[in-house]
């Protein structure tokens, strides 16, 4: 069965709740194609507004982060269980920023991607390589090293609903784009390291974005590689641009 594509802004810590609400007043009709998941991952702060500002249209929210807890004294975190209920579908973990400055390491990802599941959320599992990893040429073996750590104990038809966004450290609003070839190497080992984990049907089934300075230029040719099946936009995603990574031409 053919993959749904699925497209995902990063909002990151932009956007006031007022700003949230214009921007998807903005995209509302710029997003539409039925035949695309369209998710928007904000801010905490903004979910509850942007769940109410896209009710009615195709966009689904999700959330930039989560903890791991079920609840009590973690002052400042949020739970899976909150997220669900304030309408929440996905969540983006481990991107690079939370894996760098907050330095959140793949046993705790771990525990995070669990719970997402646990909750019934989607996570967006992030991974990817520094430059400096990709100039040693150990890419591929650092990408394993994460799936594999990040997926410890999740069941193969829990990561058959999952998402994966592959997003390699120096193309990371940057503007630095990897070519569609680099990305689709990437994105292909990565299904391949599912099958040899699970089996070839998950393999078939886990949806696996390709992220990094993704905009309306370039999603035509990045989306159109075997193995990518849509793309998690940072930057671009904060404007009419979105649009057209939703419907390249
Ligand atoms: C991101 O942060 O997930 C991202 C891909 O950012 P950008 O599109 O700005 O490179």
């Amino acid at each position: 069965m053919a993959r749904r594509r699925i497209v995902a802004g990063n909002w990151k810590m932009n956007m006031t709740p007022s700003e949230a609400v214009a921007l998807c007043a903005q995209l509302k009709d710029l997003v539409v194609n039925d035949e695309v998941d369209v998710v928007y991952c904000v801010p905490a702060i903004d979910i509850v507004p942007v769940v109410e500002a896209v009710k009615g249209t195709n966009v689904k929210v999700g959330a930039e982060n989560m903890y791991f807890e079920e609840k009590g004294a973690y002052t400042g975190e949020i739970s899976a269980a909150m997220l669900k209920d304030a309408g929440v579908e996905y969540v983006i973990i481990g991107h690079s920023e939370r894996r760098d400055y907050f330095k959140e390491d793949d046993a705790l990802l771990n525990k995070k991607v669990k719970k997402a599941l646990e909750a019934g959320l989607t996570p967006i599992l992030c991974c990817g390589e520094s430059l400096e990893q990709r100039e040693m040429g150990i890419t591929l073996d650092w990408i394993r090293m994460q799936i594999k750590c990040d997926l410890q104990g999740v069941t193969a038809e829990q990561v058959a609903s999952m998402v994966i966004a592959y997003e390699p450290i120096w193309a990371i609003g940057t503007g630095k784009t990897a070519t569609s070839d680099q990305a689709e190497e990437v994105c292909g080992a990565i299904r391949a390291c599912i099958a040899e984990i699970y089996d070839e049907a998950t393999a078939e089934a886990v949806r696996i974005q390709y992220g990094g300075s993704v905009n309306g230029g370039n999603a035509k040719e990045l989306f159109g590689k075997p193995d990518i099946d849509g793309g998690l936009v940072g930057g671009a995603s904060l404007k009419a641009d979105f649009g057209k990574i939703v419907n390249p031409e």
